[in-house]
């Protein structure tokens, strides 16, 4: 790990070498460390023109601000690099000036959180690891389940009992162990981190596991990139846990400070009406209340977020905001980014875009404003919220005139 230079606890700001520590010895499983570099060093290696000598495009070209050793070994896959893309027939049904999408639903396993899982299965390895756990509402256990597969590690993974079945499908292939676990996603979060203690398997939940969050940053670091080193004024993140945009702040923030970009942009938090306690964390001031949560959006459904404190101080130190979306307008947003801007989002994937058409609306984003949403999924990971947004097929006869009457009608 030659520029990481310790963990520091977000709560209590104590101080620890970045070994095997996954949250702060003194303030429990809420005591989440974030890494620290040394962005002196850094900045001397990783320049605009460093970078532009790098053929791949994925996460790996941004090493230096990862927690992995220069030798480490790396997944065979492609992660990251994704693809920035202007919508303009979008941004206009939505009010917006400019919109742009990170489609990070094209990575490996079509979910952003193979940015942390590959992060995670490669510090398994450095780790002698040989087995690699997580407790997920369907992406963070796909993603890792695949990334295991690619790294030769073993899987195992606790899903809560209404996990999409296509996210299910997708880590049964990729060869994991699954528990499922009759209960939701807190229920099996707390089983898996339980049984990672007792067993000693290396723990992939991101909001225990520091490392993780680094992976995730990389979607920023991207983004300053591809926009020729500037940023958008608005960048929306749906919030579940409230890693995606811990991550998506860090890396924000990382490129101000190595003075690769001049500003950093406000971010939205999106969440989903039923499952908003981040938001109202934002809000009150106070800490996090958990709710029970009721959302189609099953990637942000989560009633106890591990990671609030570092999403609230994300969004506040950015000079943005936390908004809430109904599940109507995220079936709406996943029409809407569908059929005009060809892009297919899981449902907590368009709630960024929902969230961006909401704070349109409500003058929070002004129309001059250079927006930006990432979509943090692929909606062919949950077919059946897809198949509720989308309008019906026209049932016909195999008959010219049939289909005569409905197109010429
Ligand atoms: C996990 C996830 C999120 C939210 O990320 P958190 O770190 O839980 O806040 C959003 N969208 C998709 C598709 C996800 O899988």
């Amino acid at each position: 790990m030659s520029f990481v230079t310790g963990l520091k606890c977000v709560f209590c700001g104590a101080r620890y070498p970045a070994r095997t520590v996954m949250t702060c010895p003194k303030c429990g499983v809420t005591g989440i460390l974030d890494v620290e570099y040394d962005y002196a060093a850094v900045k001397r290696r990783l320049t605009r023109r460093a970078l532009a000598a790098r053929p791949d495009p994925g996460q790996w070209r941004w090493r230096e601000l990862l927690p992995i050793g220069e030798r480490a070994r790396l997944p065979a896959l492609a992660v990251g690099g994704s693809p920035l893309r202007p919508a303009a027939a979008l941004a206009r049904r939505l009010g917006l000036g400019t919109l742009l999408l990170k489609d990070d639903g094209r990575n490996p396993s079509a979910s952003l959180k193979d940015r942390a899982s590959a992060v995670g299965a490669v510090k398994a390895v450095e780790a002698h690891r040989r087995v690699i756990a997580c407790a997920s509402t369907g992406n963070a256990a796909s993603s890792l389940a695949g990334m295991a597969a690619a790294m030769g590690l073993k899987a195992i993974i606790f899903v809560p009992e209404r996990a999409p079945e296509p996210k299910l499908a997708q880590l049964l292939i990729f060869g994991a162990t699954v528990l499922r676990v009759r209960g939701g996603y807190d229920q099996a979060w707390e089983l898996c981190q339980r049984a990672c203690e007792r067993w000693g398997w290396y723990n992939r939940n991101c909001a225990v596991n520091p490392y993780l969050v680094e992976g995730k940053k990389t979607v920023s670091l991207e983004i300053g990139e591809q926009l020729g080193w500037e940023v958008p004024d608005w960048v929306a993140v749906s919030v579940g846990d409230g890693c995606t945009i811990a991550g998506t702040w860090k890396g924000f923030r990382e490129l101000r400070l190595l003075g690769l970009t001049r500003r950093t942009p406000k971010l939205l938090g999106v969440q989903a009406e039923g499952a908003a306690p981040v938001t109202a964390a934002f809000r009150s001031g106070e800490p996090l209340r958990p709710v029970e949560p009721r959302t189609m959006a099953d990637s942000i459904a989560v009633g106890v977020p591990r990671n609030w404190k570092k999403a609230v101080d994300a969004v506040r130190e950015s000079g943005g905001t936390m908004i809430n979306v109904s599940d109507e307008e995220i079936r709406e947003a996943m029409r809407a980014t569908g059929a005009l801007a060809g892009v297919f989002a899981e449902p907590a994937a368009a709630a960024g875009v929902a969230g961006l058409a909401r704070a349109a609306r409500e003058g929070v984003v002004p129309r001059r404003a250079v927006t930006l949403a990432v979509i943090t999924g692929n909606g062919l990971k949950d077919t059946r919220s897809a198949l509720e947004a989308a309008p019906r097929p026209i049932e016909v006869p195999p008959d010219l005139d049939a289909v005569a009457a409905v197109v010429e009608r």
